[in-house]
């Protein structure tokens, strides 16, 4: 079958590629792929296509089709995804027809969804949420982040850009600090460079990284600055050169000169809280230890005799607008997952509608009733 989704192949031989030179690779992924034999190779998305990707393959970047059966069942390779290639180039065809499996996984849409849950990147191990000292430093948005990138499996790291504005940061630092816990907060300034070396703990070889924050909190500036002193972008790397054949599409995964890997993607950048229960709990984790021992199993720390959540408030152990906030983005998971139900039940009256339409047809064309 000729699918439409393949790649012309093109003359990059991929025969001698070394998946130890492609970042990220670990034995974790060696010991997946060591099941293909063959003409198969190893790579990285670098960025999506409707129905191409680009790859990164040990010491370039090729352009690949997408499997029409991996499609077929639910899988879609995106940015960050170590995937499998087949080359075949005596066919001039070049597809992804497998993903390895993934670490970690940042997505949007509510789980149950009619339109299913959309995978924006994956393989993170750190989001650096960005904010900005100002107007957008707003400790209810941090939270709404942190849900996000705990649900994700990915390790949070919160920066206060803009400190060239602000003359008592660490005031600031503390005021987030008096939310976050455990999470690091780092203050720097983008554009006059500072404080970035405190970001290098995280900017290991091998290890990736994306970046969310509301617009204009500088994370194209950061990016830049990391770019610009240490790193290439992946888009340095050799193309492939066979003529008449070129890459007009914009990479979304950044390759530092010390083997760390920058995801900038505009889906990450739009990001909502979409399913993260699992990281609300981890977000508002004082306010579920204490839940433990209020009277009733189902409390919702709203008015219910024996809340111990309320109890700690009152105690002054937590905080009021934490549980504002848990009570908030509680509602907007409850109301984005009854959204999604009433999505699921439009789908399946319309399925029933075309089966009743089939069946009238059926009728129409035997004469039974
Ligand atoms: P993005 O929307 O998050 O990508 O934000 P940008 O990187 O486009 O930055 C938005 C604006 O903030 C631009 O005018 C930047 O020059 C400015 N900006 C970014 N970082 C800093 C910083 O550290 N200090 C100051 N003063 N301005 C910054
Ligand atoms: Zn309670």
């Amino acid at each position: 079958m000729n699918n439409h989704n393949e790649a012309k192949s093109s003359g990059h031989n991929l025969a001698h590629s070394d998946p130890n030179k492609i970042p990220g690779w670990n034995e974790d992924l060696e010991l997946a792929f060591s099941a293909y034999k063959g003409p198969y190779t190893p790579g990285r998305v670098a960025s999506r296509h409707k129905t191409v990707c680009e790859v990164l393959v040990s010491g370039a970047v090729v352009q690949a089709g997408i499997s029409g059966a991996l499609l077929k069942i639910g899988k879609q390779p995106v940015v960050g995804d170590f995937v499998v290639l087949l080359d075949q180039p005596e066919l001039g065809s070049r597809m992804v027809v497998n993903i390895l499996p993934r670490r970690t996984c940042l997505s949007r849409g509510a789980a149950g969804d009619g339109s299913g849950e959309q995978v924006i990147a994956v393989n993170l191990d750190t989001i650096f949420i960005v904010t900005s000292v100002g107007k957008d430093l707003n400790l209810r948005r941090l939270e709404r982040y942190l849900a996000i990138v705990y649900s994700s499996g990915a390790n949070p790291v919160i920066l206060l850009n803009k400190i060239d504005l602000e003359d008592k940061p660490t005031r600031l630092v503390e005021k987030i600090q008096s939310i976050t816990g455990d999470v690091p907060v780092i203050p720097l300034s983008a554009l006059s460079k500072t404080g970035l070396d405190e970001l290098s703990p995280y900017l290991n070889p091998g290890e990736t990284v994306a970046l969310i924050g509301s617009s204009g909190v500088g994370k194209s500036t950061l990016i830049n600055a990391l770019l610009g002193e240490t790193v290439q972008k992946t888009g340095d790397i050799r193309k492939d050169d066979e003529k008449g054949r070129h890459t007009t599409t914009v990479r979304q995964l950044f390759l530092l000169s010390n083997g760390a890997v920058l995801i900038d993607n505009p889906g990450i950048r739009e990001i909502q809280l979409g399913d993260s229960a699992d990281g609300l709990e981890k977000a508002f984790s004082e306010i579920v230890d204490a839940a433990r021992n209020c009277k009733f199993k189902d409390c919702t720390h709203r008015d219910e005799p024996g809340c111990a959540v309320l109890k700690a408030v009152e105690d002054g152990l937590i905080r009021e607008e934490r549980l504002a906030s848990y009570h908030r983005l509680t509602e907007e998971l409850i109301f984005q997952s009854k959204k999604a139900e009433i999505g699921l039940k439009r789908l399946e009256k319309e399925k029933y509608k075309e089966i009743a339409v089939n069946i009238k047809k059926y009728r129409k064309f035997t004469g039974k009733s």
